[in-house]
C-alpha cells in the first residue's frame, strides 16, 4: 500500500502537535486513527505520542487530564473541551501478563515496536508529513491481515489481553489472523483467565458492537478458545434450536446478545461483572425466551406482559425457538398496549385501603386479594372497575 502524500489531521490535534514540536520535543499521530485512515474508514481521534516526558506534557498545556499517567498518557482538552490523547514514547520492560512497568526516554521505533500489531504500529508526522512503518504494517492493511509486531508468543505472553483485542480487530475489518498470530493465540490463551472481568467484559462487548458479523467473532472466541474460559454459558455449536443466522439479525446490544447466546445468562453476566441490572436483564431473558404465550389468547398474552414487565420488548426482539408460532405477538402486544389495558397491581381501580376498608384483614390477605384481582382484569379488562372488583373481593 502506497502512503497518502498527506493525511487531514483536525486542527486541534495539528495545534497541539505542534506546540510539543515548538518545546522541541518530537510528535508523531499514532494508533487506530492512522489505520481507519489508511482504510479509508472515518476517525478522527488521532492519538498523539511524543519524546516529551508526561510532567512536560502537563506543562505545556493550560487544561490536562492525567488519564494514564503511570503509562504515559495525558489527555490535553481543546477549546470545546474534547480530549486528546497525548502518550509518551515508551517501552515495557517487565510484565506479568496483565500490567506492565513502562520506560520513558527512548525513540519512536521502541514505541511502536511495544504496540500489539502491524496494522496499529504505523506513525504520521502531522507537520513534515512522513511515514514510520518499521513492521510494514500498510502490507498488512493491504492484504488484510493481523499479524503480530514481533513475535507473537512473547507479544501475547507480555500482554494477554492482545489475544482478545487481534479477534476483535480480525471480526471488525473482517481481516485474517496470520498463520503464526493464530497460533500463538490459541497456544497462549489460558493466560486470559488471568486478564480482570472489566477488561475481558469491555473487549467482548466492544467486538460485538464492531464486528462486520457477531458469528464472526463468536466463531473466533470459540475456535481460539478464548469462549471456553470465559463464555462457558454459550454452547459451543448452538443446539440447533436457536437459528444461528438469528444471531447478526439481532440488534447490536451487547447485553442482549451475550443473553441470547448464553444457556444461563445471569451467571455469564455475572462473570463478566456486569451491572446487577444488566444481570437482571439477562435473567429475565434466560427465564422467557422459551415460555411465549399463544398470541391468539388474549388473556394469557396480557398475563404474560403483565409477569415480564420491561422485559417484553427484549422478549419480542429476540428470535423464538423454532417451535413456538408467535409470529402474531408483536402485533397483539401492540394493540393491548394501545388499549392501555391494566397489566399491573398500579393499574387496579383499588388498592390495598379499599380493601381494607371492605373487610379485608391487613396483612398478607391484602396482597393475596390483589393478586386475584388483577388475574380477573387481565382476563378482562372490563372488570377493572371499583365496583365490580370490590364485589368481587
Ligand atoms: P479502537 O480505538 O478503534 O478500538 P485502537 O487501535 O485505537 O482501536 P486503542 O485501544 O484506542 O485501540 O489503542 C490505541 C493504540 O494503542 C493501538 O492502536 C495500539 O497501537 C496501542 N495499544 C492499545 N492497546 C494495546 C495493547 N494491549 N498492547 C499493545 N499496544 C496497544
Ligand atoms: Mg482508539
Amino acid at each position: 500500500m502506497k502512503f497518502p502524500d498527506r493525511l487531514p489531521i483536525p486542527e486541534e490535534v495539528l495545534k497541539i502537535a505542534q506546540r510539543l514540536e515548538s518545546a522541541g520535543y518530537e510528535t508523531w499521530c499514532v494508533g487506530g486513527a492512522i489505520r481507519d485512515n489508511l482504510l479509508e474508514l472515518e476517525n478522527h481521534d488521532f492519538d498523539l505520542t511524543t519524546a516529551a516526558p508526561p510532567a512536560e506534557v502537563r506543562k505545556l498545556f493550560k487544561r490536562t487530564v492525567p488519564v494514564g499517567i503511570e503509562h504515559g498518557t495525558v489527555a490535553v482538552l481543546d477549546r470545546h473541551n474534547r480530549p486528546h490523547e497525548v502518550t509518551t514514547f515508551r517501552r515495557d520492560i517487565k510484565t506479568d501478563g496483565r500490567h506492565a512497568v513502562v520506560e520513558f526516554g527512548v525513540s519512536l521505533m521502541d514505541d511502536l515496536a511495544r504496540r500489539d500489531f502491524t496494522i496499529n504500529a504505523i506513525a504520521y508526522h502531522p507537520g513534515r508529513h512522513e511515514w514510520r512503518d518499521p513492521f510494514h504494517g500498510a502490507d498488512d492493511l493491504e492484504h488484510r491481515l493481523i499479524r503480530s509486531v514481533g513475535d507473537p508468543n512473547w507479544r501475547f505472553q507480555e500482554d494477554y489481553l492482545r489475544i482478545l483485542r487481534g479477534l476483535r480487530f480480525s471480526a471488525r475489518f473482517e481481516f485474517r489472523i496470520h498463520a503464526g498470530t493464530l497460533e500463538a493465540a490459541k497456544a497462549n490463551v489460558q493466560g486470559v483467565a488471568q486478564l480482570s472481568a472489566e477488561r475481558v467484559r469491555d473487549e467482548w462487548f466492544k467486538g460485538i458492537a464492531t464486528a462486520r458479523h457477531v458469528s464472526k467473532l463468536l466463531q473466533l472466541w470459540v475456535d481460539v478458545g478464548a469462549a471456553r474460559i470465559w463464555l462457558p454459558e454459550i454452547r459451543e455449536k448452538g443446539d440447533g434450536t436457536r437459528e444461528k443466522g438469528g444471531l447478526d439479525k439481532l440488534p447490536r446490544d451487547p447485553v442482549l446478545i451475550t443473553a441470547y447466546l448464553a444457556t444461563d445468562p445471569a451467571s455469564l453476566l455475572t462473570r463478566l461483572k456486569c451491572s446487577n441490572k444488566e444481570i437482571e436483564r439477562g435473567r429475565a431473558i434466560g427465564a422467557w425466551r422459551d415460555k411465549y404465550p399463544d398470541p391468539k389468547h388474549l388473556p394469557a398474552v396480557r398475563r404474560w406482559l403483565s409477569q415480564v414487565g420491561e422485559y417484553a420488548d427484549d422478549l419480542l426482539t429476540l428470535p423464538p425457538a423454532r417451535s413456538s408460532p408467535i409470529s402474531l405477538l408483536p402485533k397483539v402486544v401492540a394493540s393491548i398496549r394501545a388499549a392501555k389495558d391494566p397489566l399491573t397491581l398500579q393499574a387496579l381501580a383499588v388498592d390495598g385501603n379499599d380493601l381494607i376498608a371492605a373487610g379485608v384483614r391487613p396483612g398478607p390477605d391484602v396482597g393475596e386479594a390483589l393478586e386475584r384481582l388483577l388475574g380477573e382484569v387481565l382476563e378482562d379488562p372490563s372488570r377493572n372497575t371499583k365496583q365490580y372488583l370490590l364485589a368481587h373481593v
